[in-house]
């Protein structure tokens, strides 16, 4: 933007919008990428793929490199008038967790209008050292490209892969791969992060741990990570995947936890990924995220399953290469045998390795084209203890949801001492706990405006509230997966013996308040008191 636009821009601002004195110093910082008050960017930044909240920021940046990002928390940092600056993936939370009120969204995922698409780092591989760096905002779909060059790839992955690395290293970052590998954030070597004051800084397991793993699974609160360092192996060619279906919920969780069992095990005798899911009527067979079983091999669950009751899909994948291509059916059957699912229902495919990561995508790109994709999506997950899991199929599964779920519901293990106590992250306190994933769309926006209401947003989220409920009377100690909370006394309650820590680490590394405050954790003045 040239001087006198700028200048003729913020006195608009001034007069039409009240901007505070501050965003007008901000606008005059030197900024290598573009800091944009366009109409259409506030209105993108505001949204995300839950579109139950809307928050609109009041500039949003595309940052050209860290320093820029830097430069940006360092003016809210000393800021007088409470600017805050919240940094944006790829916007696919489900509760505002990216948006930000009286402050400047960092669009770390998308490129300005006017930005050059070579100012951001590019990721570099060492093949000798086996890792790439990544900026903060690239997308896993480019890093699995990135690296697949060099013959590698990521080890620890998402079921979905745009998503960006410092979205997913906030959190944890999931899938059937965790059991193995452990999540996402126990798969990084080293990053480089903006803290709340503004200072870039590199940390590691050795150098600045605190941060580290502050940050790791810290849900933006204590800084902006603006470069990562992923630990990658060779890249697998080809998958073979399965599904087998169950209708006894204990032979289901017993063999999805003997394989788990099996991780760190030597030779072809385990799967590479394991994860499952809940069918209470037929649309859930074959729905978006398993697309495979149908249409070659379409199924009735009727014919299944008599009785009309639930059944559990497990889904497990075995990677090879031209070196175990004569092998690998070996191998599987003989853990198949092993294996107490109904006879006869097993569904097979084999596809290369990144048709298998990028699943989810094809399914997207169906759902869009059917106008499925953009509609509000009231999910909830929940890490379940496994000495629970039972006492929540029971109710949750046979008898909350009903046979309406509208949409998948993945369910699937994984093992506690793959993940590092030193994170941000809180899990249940037991070896093996499930992830229970609601992945719900709710194809009416609101009850009360017509269609069916056990598909409005206020239906769902009132029936995620009663599996709560039903959670907290009966004991069960779940943990949310991506939480969202109103209230800080829940935050408390989430973060258990760790809230203390997180509290201390807050005030070290964002002592002000100003990242991430669509989480709402650390709200100035506090947030309300529970009724
Ligand atoms: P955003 O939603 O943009 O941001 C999330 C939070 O992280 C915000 O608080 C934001 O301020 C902060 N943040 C963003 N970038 C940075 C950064 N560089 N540094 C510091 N903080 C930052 N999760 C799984 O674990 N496994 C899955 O399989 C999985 N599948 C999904 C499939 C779909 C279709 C969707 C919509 C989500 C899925 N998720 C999954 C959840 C996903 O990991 C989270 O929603 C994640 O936050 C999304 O990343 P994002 O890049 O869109 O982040």
């Amino acid at each position: 933007m040239n001087k006198i636009v700028l200048t003729f821009a913020i006195c608009r601002l001034i007069v039409k919008v009240g901007l505070t004195m501050e965003l007008t110093d901000v606008l005059r910082l030197a900024i290598d990428g573009q800091l944009s008050l366009d109409r259409a960017e506030v209105e993108s930044a505001s949204k995300d793929f839950g579109s139950m909240k809307r928050t609109k920021p009041l500039a949003v940046l595309h940052p050209a490199s860290a320093e820029d990002v830097a430069r940006i928390v360092r003016a809210a940092y000393g800021s007088s008038r409470g600017l805050t600056v919240s940094a944006r993936g790829h916007g696919h939370s489900i509760n505002g967790q990216a948006q930000s009120k009286n402050g400047v969204v960092i669009e770390m995922s998308r490129w300005g209008r006017k930005e050059r698409e070579s100012a951001r780092p590019r990721p570099r591989v060492s093949v000798q050292e086996l890792y790439v760096d990544v900026w903060g905002g690239e997308l896993w779909i480019q890093v699995l490209r990135h690296t697949l060059m060099h013959g590698l790839a990521p080890k620890s992955w998402t079921d979905y892969l745009y998503l960006s690395v410092g979205g997913t290293l906030s959190n944890a970052g999931i899938s059937g791969q965790t059991f193995n590998h452990g999540p996402q954030i126990s798969n990084v070597h080293e990053l480089d992060v903006v803290t709340g004051k503004g200072e870039l800084m590199t940390c590691s397991e050795e150098k600045n741990s605190e941060l580290f793993y502050a940050v790791l699974g810290g849900l933006g609160q204590f800084g902006i990570i603006t470069r990562a360092r992923i630990a990658l192996e060779p890249a697998p060619q080809r998958v073979k995947w399965l599904r087998v279906l169950y209708s006894d919920f204990s032979a289901f969780t017993k063999d999805q936890e003997f394989l788990i069992s099996l991780h760190g095990h030597p030779g072809p005798q385990k799967f590479d990924y394991v994860e499952g899911f809940v069918i209470v009527d037929d649309s859930l067979i074959n729905n978006w995220r398993s697309s495979f079983c149908s249409p070659l091999n379409p199924i009735k669950l009727s014919s299944v399953n008599p009785d009309g009751g639930v059944l559990y899909c497990l889904e497990i994948t075995k990677n090879y290469d031209e070196t175990t291509a004569d092998t690998v059916d070996e191998d599987i059957e003989a853990l198949l045998k092993k294996l107490e699912f109904i006879p006869n229902l097993v569904f097979k495919t084999d596809v290369p390795y990144v048709d298998f990561l990028d699943r989810v995508h094809t399914s997207e790109l169906k759902l869009r084209s059917q106008g499925l994709w953009d509609v509000p999506h009231p999910w909830i997950n929940l890490f379940v203890p496994k000495s629970k899991i039972s006492d929540f199929d029971k109710v949750v599964f046979k008898r909350i949801l009903g046979k309406n779920t509208s949409g998948p519901i993945l369910i699937y293990p994984m093992n506690k001492d793959k993940w590092n106590e030193r994170s941000s992250v809180v899990t249940p306190d037991e070896d093996v706990f499930y992830v229970v994933g609601l992945l719900r769309s709710a194809a009416v926006s609101s009850s009360g405006t017509g269609g069916d209401e056990t598909q409005s947003v206020d239906y769902l989220t009132q029936q995620n509230g009663q599996i709560l409920k039903y959670c907290a009377e009966a004991g069960i100690m779940v943990k949310k997966y991506l939480p969202h909370y109103e209230t800080q006394e829940e935050w408390m309650d989430h973060y258990g013996e760790k809230w203390e820590q997180f509290q201390k680490l807050k005030k070290k590394f964002d002592p002000r308040r100003v990242l991430a405050t669509g989480q709402r954790i650390f709200i100035n003045p506090p947030l309300k008191k529970k009724q």
